[in-house]
């Protein structure tokens, strides 16, 4: 059976990492945040989340952040993010590299996180470069810097941005580490970040997809287990354990 298959592969593993992508929260009430939501249909991500949008209407966009951030403040890990940080603390998962935004992850309990895209619980001054982490949306947006009184903005990574360059190496270094990835809820369409499970390929590495349908990554796989992440990763959580204690 396929999900033994996978099983066994965890736990011969000698450095598994995860990547994680939207797919990963969907379960915890996360959307993709594509803009079908009533209020904001109008606009697109790739309109709202850039840097020249923000310049020219940060309102516009805080707007936008604050719902977003209702939203993930709210939201609570689910049984994919859980059994994550259980294998990391069991001694089997090294890493997540995410390109979750919604810091669910550590939520969860898992500690070693690389997020690509930076944090929605985190803003940062476009002025001095202060960051501060946050536990609720700013009550008046834009905020401004206590430091210097430029205006904040979310410290995530925006179309057209660069990934930050220390998140990018660590991500780069489990990745050439790793002889086992498994791949969640990411359709791999961004990139850099979808290097990532390239690069566990390319170093003979075993892939395992984990998500609701084909994806761009579904080629380099070699297993595709094909479901909800938090039903998947549960059954395979609860599967490894049976399996390490029979042993
Ligand atoms: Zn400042």
């Amino acid at each position: 059976m396929l999900l033994d298959d996978v099983v066994e592969a965890i736990v011969s593993s000698r450095f598994l990492i995860a990547f994680t992508g939207a797919g990963v929260s969907v379960e915890s009430g996360i959307p993709s945040f594509r803009g079908r939501n009533g209020l904001w249909r109008r606009f697109k991500p790739e309109e709202l989340a850039t840097p020249k949008a923000f310049r020219r209407n940060p309102l516009l966009i805080w707007e936008w952040y604050r719902w977003r951030m209702e939203i993930v403040f709210n939201a609570k890990p689910n049984p994919a993010h859980k059994a994550l940080a259980r294998l990391e603390s069991m001694g089997l998962l090294k890493c997540v590299i995410t390109q979750n935004v919604d810091g669910l992850h550590r939520l969860a309990g898992s500690k070693c996180v690389v997020e690509l895209h930076g944090s929605i619980r985190r803003i940062r001054c476009i002025g001095c470069g202060y960051r501060v982490e946050i536990d609720s949306p700013p009550r008046e947006v834009p905020p401004k810097c206590p430091l210097c009184s430029s205006l904040m903005r979310p410290d995530v990574v925006w179309f057209g941005e660069p990934l930050p360059e220390d998140e990018w190496s660590r991500a780069l270094d489990y990745a050439c580490r790793a002889d086992t990835v498994l791949v969640i809820g990411t359709s791999g369409v961004v990139y850099p970040a979808a290097y990532i499970p390239y690069i566990v390929k390319e170093h003979g590495g075993v892939v395992i997809e984990v998500n609701i349908g084909d994806t761009m990554l579904t080629p380099i796989a070699d297993y595709r287990v094909r479901g909800r992440a938090g039903e998947v990763m549960d059954e395979i959580l609860k599967k490894v354990m049976e399996k390490l204690k029979s042993s």
